[in-house]
């Protein structure tokens, strides 16, 4: 039988954290903000709120890249998930997000800078462990991941 998973962690429940954004921030960069200043090296998000306009990626898997979409318009953030691990030593967020339009048209991706909020409200759920995973460079796939 195949390996189901790489890597398994077991900890215990940690902090739990929530923020309201403030308007006209980058979400992203807030996020990233918010753990480094909170010291969460490891651990889930979860944000809900509207957006002024995004900057979301697409990972293109034959060439092991990123493209970006710029959503240029407001929407509705009907679910966006993350985490937080370490990266270069560092607090790293990594998250994804669903947006609605206007039209009622489900769009999304990877989050990127440039991800204007509207309003925004931010849970994070801190997972303690002996010894948090770092982001290492996967040759097979050609993201970060957990080491
Ligand atoms: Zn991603």
């Amino acid at each position: 039988m195949a390996n189901l998973y790489v890597k398994k962690m077991e900890g215990y429940s940690g902090r739990r954290l929530a923020f309201r954004l403030a308007y006209g921030c980058d979400l992203l960069e807030a996020l990233q903000g918010i753990v480094e200043e909170a010291e969460v090296l490891f651990g889930s998000i979860n944000f809900l709120g509207a957006v002024q306009k995004a900057r979301v990626g697409y990972y293109l898997q034959d060439k092991k890249r990123f493209i970006t979409l710029d959503l240029d318009e407001p929407m509705e953030i009907l679910s966006g998930l993350g985490n937080v691990s370490l990266k270069d030593g560092k607090p790293f967020v990594h998250a994804h997000v669903t947006f609605l339009d206007r039209t009622g048209t489900i769009r999304g991706g990877h989050l990127l800078p440039g991800t204007i909020t509207f309003a925004g409200e931010v849970f994070i759920e801190e997972l303690e462990l002996p010894a948090p995973p770092e982001r290492v460079d996967d040759p097979v796939t050609g993201l970060s991941l957990w080491e």
